[in-house]
């Protein structure tokens, strides 16, 4: 499945890396997850062994392979990419586990993707550097431990509740990322503007930022959107250019996007405002459950638009009034 946020070609992958932050002192907010960081990467190399396990959680663009990066560069390990659904048997995993370099870096992308049994296999090797090894078939198989180098997962989730509770607790420590304020998304920005050498305002920063979903994945995908605007109709990279640009990509006042849109109007105009369970809205929009949950519900959430009860989702006043709905009894808001 497509999660929304994730880059979308070799272009924007390469665009994302020119703009990655190389170190703490460089990334921009998570002050808390920053500080907390920093602590545990300290203590590791004051006794001088790997860092505890680090689970990254929240929703994507806010900043989690940045921070596996940057854990590298801090310690001066080599660090090794993989991803959840590109381990899909135990053996994979196994492959990837002997291989590792004393001290090395595991970063694994999407880890609630992982097959079952490299799961398990993987929580035993977090806890004692150590799996087993089936080796042959049938009656005559017989399990081979093999000893691993020391090394550190470095996981990222959009959604930690989704781990089984085994392999959530061989992390050390989880980080949970939050969506950025507008100032921090201008200092995402105005840093990436510095780098690709754009002349844009103040006043169109700010108002990218504000519409940028509190994620400077997105944040930076609209500064470039706003500068082709600038290009092509030959004016400054400006408040009104980024009017009309984000109007182009259907981007809305308080930076929803098409499926945030889609899912607020399914929730008020076939639900009656909910509360409706999360699935029911996914199909009825017509998107897996766990995007709409990890993706668009955490932000229209925090936006004030959407509260979570117990009975299912809800729409508030406030998402009545953004699509210009009139609230329930006829009432206008
Ligand atoms: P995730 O892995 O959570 O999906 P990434 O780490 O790939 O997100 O970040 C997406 C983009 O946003 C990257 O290009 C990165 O440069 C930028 N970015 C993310 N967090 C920050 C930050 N705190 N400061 C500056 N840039 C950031």
């Amino acid at each position: 499945s497509r999660i929304p946020e994730s880059p979308e070609s070799e272009a924007e992958i390469a665009f994302e890396g020119a703009l990655r932050p190389a170190n703490l002192a460089e990334f921009v907010g998570q002050a808390k997850v920053r500080l907390q960081l920093e602590l545990l990467l300290k203590a590791a190399a004051m006794q001088s062994r790997t860092p505890d396990h680090i689970l990254l959680a929240g929703p994507p663009g806010l900043g989690k392979t940045t921070l596996a990066l940057i854990v590298a560069e801090e310690t001066g390990q080599p660090i090794r990419l993989t991803s959840g659904p590109a381990l899909q048997h135990a053996g994979d995993l196994a492959a990837v586990l002997s291989s590792l370099v004393p001290g090395e870096l595991l970063f694994i992308d999407e880890i609630h993707r992982m097959a079952r049994t490299a799961e398990e296999m993987l929580y035993l090797a977090m806890e004692d550097f150590r799996i087993d090894i089936m080796v042959g078939k049938g009656a005559g198989a017989t399990s081979v431990p093999l000893e691993l180098a020391p090394f550190t997962v470095i996981g990222a989730t959009t959604r930690a509740g989704l781990l089984p509770n085994p392999l959530r607790d061989r992390f050390g420590f989880t980080a949970h990322l939050e969506f950025y304020e507008d100032g921090e998304l201008e200092r995402v920005l105005a840093r990436a503007a510095r780098l690709l050498d754009l002349r844009v305002d103040d006043a169109a920063l700010a108002e990218i930022a504000t519409r940028s979903r509190g994620t400077p994945r997105i944040a930076n995908r609209l500064l470039r959107r706003v500068r082709d605007y600038a290009l092509v109709h030959e004016t400054d990279a400006d408040e009104q250019a980024v009017q009309h640009a984000l109007l182009v990509y259907d981007v809305d006042a308080l930076g929803l996007d098409r499926l945030d849109r889609a899912v607020l109007q399914a929730l008020i105009d076939r639900f009656a405002g909910g509360p409706v369970g999360v699935r029911s809205l996914a199909v009825s929009v017509g998107e897996e459950a766990e995007t709409v949950e990890s993706v668009v519900e955490p932000f229209l959430v925090r936006t004030g638009l959407v509260t979570r009860t117990q009975r299912g989702r809800v729409a508030t006043q406030q998402a009545y009034a953004h699509l210009g709905r009139a609230l329930p009894g006829g009432a206008v808001p």
